[in-house]
């Protein structure tokens, strides 16, 4: 069962049209896209492509959905992994399976590698967290600097974490050469959920009146993972009740339902 520690994809089916909102966001991930696509443009006067850049933002907010617009924008092959499978690994596994993880992407480069939940692994060392499995957190992360460290500026593999904690992430991450480039995706304001409503409302069968502007003003602090989940819930909350297109009232049921389980949730946490 914990074979699957990383997935391969070649997902161009992903763009930047998928990803509502994030515009600064968007903008600096273009220009990886670039690097992908045109190397040799970028290489041709000396210059070293970046190796990694670390999206930096709350839970929910598209981190992960812009990674994969970006290989699907480049049309490359998207390896990912998930800091947290890692959390109860034998020793040597993590190690590893980093190894593995960049020979592979190397082999089909240009490619791009996703590490999900980078902090799970790249905790500052000598940091005491109480797992007692500090050792083996310690070689998978001195692992993942090694093979950064490793690539040729020819490579054309670019390394895509993620994070909602970047402060405690040990500092060597961030060095020239590896992360070196920090991105922001900040919770949606009320225009950019406006705009993820539009995408998560193009499936739905709604009625003709529907007021986006309206739905966008009732969500205030909502993610666009939050966003993606009241839309949702809303079509089948309408359905549920056999009608023929989803309205408002089902939209605010389905916040309703969505800020219950969200403040569920934080109880649980504090
Ligand atoms: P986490 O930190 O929890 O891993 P994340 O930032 O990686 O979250 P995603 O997994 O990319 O968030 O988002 C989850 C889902 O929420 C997406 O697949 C998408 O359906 C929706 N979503 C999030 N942000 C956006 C956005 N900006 N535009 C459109 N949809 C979005």
């Amino acid at each position: 069962s914990k074979a699957k520690l990383f997935d391969e994809k070649t997902d161009t089916k992903t763009s930047f049209k998928d990803v509502a909102g994030l515009e600064g966001a968007k903008e600096e991930v273009q220009e990886i896209v670039d690097f992908l696509k045109y190397p040799e443009k970028y290489t041709s006067l000396g210059g070293k492509i970046p190796k990694g850049a670390l999206l930096v933002g709350p839970p929910g907010t598209g981190k992960t959905l812009l990674a994969k617009a970006v290989a699907g924008e480049a049309k490359v092959p998207f390896f990912s992994l998930s800091g947290s499978d890692f959390v109860e690994m034998f020793v040597g596994v993590g190690a590893s399976r980093v190894r593995d993880l960049f020979k592979q992407a190397k082999e089909k480069s240009p490619s791009i590698i996703f590490i999900d939940e980078i902090d799970a692994i790249g905790r500052a060392r000598g940091k005491n967290n109480f797992s007692g499995s500090n050792d083996e957190r310690e070689n998978t992360l001195n692992q993942l600097l090694t093979e950064m460290d490793g690539f040729g500026t020819n490579t054309n593999v670019i390394v895509l974490a993620a994070t909602n904690r970047a402060d405690v992430l040990d500092s060597a991450l961030m060095r020239a050469g590896r992360f070196d480039r920090q991105i922001y995706v900040d919770l949606p304001d009320v225009r950019e959920r406006k705009e993820i409503f539009e995408v998560h409302l193009r499936p739905l069968k709604k009625e003709e009146s529907l007021d986006i502007d309206f739905l966008a003003k009732q969500t205030p602090g909502f993610s666009g993972a939050d966003i993606a989940n009241v839309c949702n819930e809303a079509a089948l909350i309408a359905a549920r009740k056999g009608k023929k297109a989803v309205n408002k009232q089902d939209f605010l049921d389905a916040v309703d339902r969505i800020i219950g389980g969200l403040e569920k949730k934080n109880k649980i946490i504090t």
